[in-house]
């Protein structure tokens, strides 16, 4: 489901930066997905975990849509109706929802990690589901771990789901003993990314490396005040605030899209764990050289192409940073729902001077914008694609970029890829 939100009131300014970039804020009507969204690719990642949420018919067929029904496994996904009667009060919803927890734990002990996950509907009615989660933890610890998050769509947008099913986890990670330098791999990676990584950071010398989320919940990582992290996503600001109070330390950094932003990002950590350049270069150069070179065929398609972001992933600054230096496309607009300029200033900085970024949405506005620049291809969510397309502009569809390896050297090309196949299949159309 998209949720189209009204808000207020139009509120335009520009807004200085440390880096001279000027921003267009909007606030209006916005056409997002929920947080709900994450659950698809988060089910996935933490294999021995089950996402229950607590919501609406509606919030059950977003889910189903979006992830689509698993015939031949058990899914680790489902909704718990919040029925009418729930909504009028004449049934207490926390008696119900124990009662769905009871019947899902008996049929399915392998659930080891629970979480109960919020929603417009059990927002509205105030279902607090962080004491129905504690009082469900007390009930099946130690053999199951209950946690709760928001993945509502009032005011946020649908990579938030993951952001805030990481903060959930931050505090049950163990105490790391002692203060030994480890670092910490924030956000959902494909299995075939991590191990890329991994193997990265091992040939710099970096021992301890670690992942977040884990793909088994009894294997969280430990962290401390000797633990680094680095953010493989851009949309984890609370996960971030939440590892640095308990003592973690911050790498701040390009994200790992393409050949550059993945040496920037890997680059950060080996200055962070003092890795003599020299080795860093030994242990990057072919691989940075291999992307570079994968890139080349989507180069000679995409350079000069114009392109305009709708405000949706959060992915928007370093997808548009990478297009632009690395496959020579031109930006129209850059839009992003929230601008975190503190995790952002690295992206920022390799932005091209001049560039329209807006934060926020007000749709309508938006779209004039878009129409009158008549880009070559515009990212946006799944509900404004249609439209787009049916006026003649070609779309890219941004939920794609979380549902494909997009991160690190060997995935560059297929990156590119994203934003070829639109276009080509546009010119295929057209003879
Ligand atoms: S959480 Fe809200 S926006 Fe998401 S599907 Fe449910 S009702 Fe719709």
């Amino acid at each position: 489901m998209s949720a189209l939100l009204d808000a207020d009131r139009l509120d335009r300014t520009a807004v200085p930066l440390p880096v001279p970039v000027p921003v267009l804020r909007e606030q209006g009507q916005r056409a997002v997905f929920c947080g709900l969204t994450g659950i698809v690719w988060l089910h996935r990642r933490i294999q021995d975990a089950f996402f229950l949420v607590v919501g609406s018919r509606t919030c059950a067929h977003l889910l189903q849509s979006a992830a689509g029904v698993m015939i031949f496994a058990e899914p680790r996904f489902a909704t718990a109706i919040i029925e009418e009667r729930d909504l009028a009060g004449r049934a207490d919803p926390n008696d119900e929802l124990d009662g769905v927890v009871d019947r899902l734990l008996a049929r399915r002990p392998d659930i080891r990690l629970l979480f109960l996950v919020g929603s417009c509907p059990s927002e509205v009615i105030k279902l607090d589901l962080s004491r129905a989660a504690a009082r469900l933890s007390r009930r099946f610890a130690p053999d199951v771990r209950v946690l709760n998050y928001s993945g509502s769509g009032i005011e946020t947008t649908f990579t938030d789901g993951e952001d805030r099913c990481l903060e959930a986890l931050v505090p049950e990670l163990p105490a790391e003993a002692g203060e030994s330098p480890a670092l910490l791999v924030v956000g959902v990676l494909a299995d075939i990314v991590e191990g890329q990584f991994r193997r990265l950071f091992e040939s710099m010398g970096i021992g301890a490396v670690r992942f977040l989320p884990p793909t088994r919940a009894a294997d969280l990582p430990p962290v401390g005040p000797g633990t680094a992290f680095l953010l493989a996503q851009p949309f984890l600001h609370a996960t971030a605030r939440a590892l640095e109070e308990r003592g973690c330390t911050r790498i701040t950094a390009p994200f790992p899209l393409g050949a550059e932003g993945t040496t920037l990002w890997l680059e950060a950590a080996a200055r962070h764990f003092r890795v003599a350049p020299a080795r860093f270069r030994a242990a990057t150069e072919a691989g940075e050289e291999r992307a570079r070179a994968t890139l080349a065929r989507s180069r000679a398609m995409l350079a000069g192409r114009r392109i305009f972001f709708f405000p949706d992933s959060q992915l928007e600054l370093p997808l548009a940073r990478f297009l632009h230096r690395e496959l020579g496309m031109e930006l129209v607009e850059v839009g992003t729902p929230f601008l975190h300029r503190a995790s952002m200033q690295p992206e920022l900085a390799l932005l091209p001077q001049g560039v329209l970024l807006s934060e926020g949405q007000d749709v309508d506005r938006q779209l004039d914008r878009c129409r009158a620049a008549a880009p070559d291809l515009a990212v946006c969510g799944l509900g404004l694609a249609n439209p787009l397309e049916a006026e003649g502009i070609t779309t890219k569809w941004s939920i794609e970029l979380l549902f494909t390896p997009i991160q690190g050297y060997e995935q560059a090309a297929d990156l590119a890829a994203l934003f070829v196949r639109p276009l080509d299949r546009r010119t295929r159309l057209a003879v």
